[in-house]
């Protein structure tokens, strides 16, 4: 990164004084906007580049289940601010103002009446900055055969935002007594028209019996802001490693809203739960068929965390269409959709055609 880049990015974030009412993200040297900076995992001065410890950072705990469905403590110091060009929500935490729409990169936002809601226990901060992540996107829009060259070449850190994603992660014991009916296939030789031929059986049985299944840090995405087979490509993310959540680690980037309740995402935690659970049991026996399978489930030590994980959002326009895509803030994994282009998808059916004929003709002329 040149010193140019960095005066860029410093002169984008300027901003008036007299919106700053929380003096703790003021530089104690020149008074100016702190940001967090991923790399120190500790506020940078966006004017004189001062680096500031952001305070001791204990790890969070879970909390029982019983409490999830109490009031949670107000999220105060966030604003909820709305894209007027796409739509999307984002948390913004207050008196931090030049702040860009984080799918589509328009400065068109406004603030909402909306509250942000209960204000997350943990955070997972970005442990890569913008210019690792956008290093990640170029290599992986490199693969994509079929996108146009340039969407490749517009994948540039500028175009990337980092956005926290809530989560719920839950814990828990599971105590299962199930019974059901499985069967296997097996071949059977039978006397027929003169000699022995083989035919396939099934042998059905039974099954009962008890499964613990212990459950540590299933996560559940409390916002659909980005599509969850997206943050399923670029999962894991590090929730054993969530600090106690301080504003400061949101100075320069947002967070998305949620839109699911705590109880509804422990009802979708279940349901991902008692999939699990049914494989495990499954695994036990030596099987082709499911019939019937009856799970009896108590649940035990039941624990939860709210939190923030780190998501970089790019966007890239394309024929009138927004496509985004997505960077692990933790570990640089990428996912989303890439534009396709039509030409490379001509001109590959073409190949396979020729392939075909080409093959076609040898058998025929050899
Ligand atoms: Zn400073
Ligand atoms: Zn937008």
């Amino acid at each position: 990164m040149s010193e140019n880049q960095v005066d860029e990015k410093i002169e984008q974030k300027l901003y008036s004084d007299d919106n700053l009412d929380v003096s703790i993200y003021k530089c104690p040297n020149c008074g100016g906007e702190a940001v967090f900076e991923p790399k120190e995992q500790k506020l940078k001065c966006l004017y004189c580049g001062g680096l500031f410890e952001i305070g001791n950072l204990a790890t969070t705990k879970e909390r029982d289940l019983d409490e999830l469905l109490s009031e949670g403590q107000v999220w105060d110091e966030a604003d909820v601010y709305q894209c007027k060009t796409c739509g999307a929500k984002e948390i913004i935490s207050s008196g931090e103002v030049s702040h860009k729409c984080s799918f589509c990169g328009t400065s068109n936002i406004v603030k909402s009446e909306e509250l942000p809601g209960i204000k997350p226990q943990g955070i997972t901060p970005f442990k890569i900055d913008k210019f690792g992540a956008s290093a990640s996107a170029v290599k992986w829009a490199k693969k994509k055969f079929y996108a146009p060259r340039a969407f490749k070449k517009s994948v540039k850190a500028e175009k990337i935002q980092g956005l926290y994603n809530p989560v719920f992660t839950f814990d828990a014991l599971t105590q299962n007594l199930y019974n059901g009916k499985l069967g296997k296939r097996y071949t059977k030789h039978v006397y027929r028209d003169g000699k022995m031929v083989p035919v396939q059986e099934v042998r059905y049985f039974n099954i009962s019996g008890y499964q613990e299944v212990t459950f540590d840090d299933l996560l559940v995405q409390a916002s659909n802001a980005i599509p969850a087979q997206f943050i399923n490509q670029i999962a894991p993310f590090p929730t054993k490693e969530a600090v106690e959540y301080r504003t400061e680690f949101i100075r320069g980037y947002g967070a998305s809203t949620y839109n699911k309740s705590g109880k509804e995402c422990w009802e979708e935690c279940k349901s991902l739960m008692h999939r699990r659970i049914e494989s495990q049991i499954l695994k036990r026996y030596d099987y082709d068929i499911k019939v019937a399978l009856n799970i009896d489930t108590k649940y035990l030590n039941e624990q939860y965390k709210y939190i923030l994980v780190p998501v970089y959002v790019g966007h890239y326009n394309f024929k009138g269409k927004l496509y985004n895509f997505y960077v692990n803030g933790y570990n640089g994994k990428v996912g989303g959709k890439t534009p396709v282009s039509k030409l490379k998808i001509f001109f590959t059916v073409l190949l396979v055609l020729i392939g075909i004929a080409s093959i076609f003709l040898l058998v025929e002329f050899t």
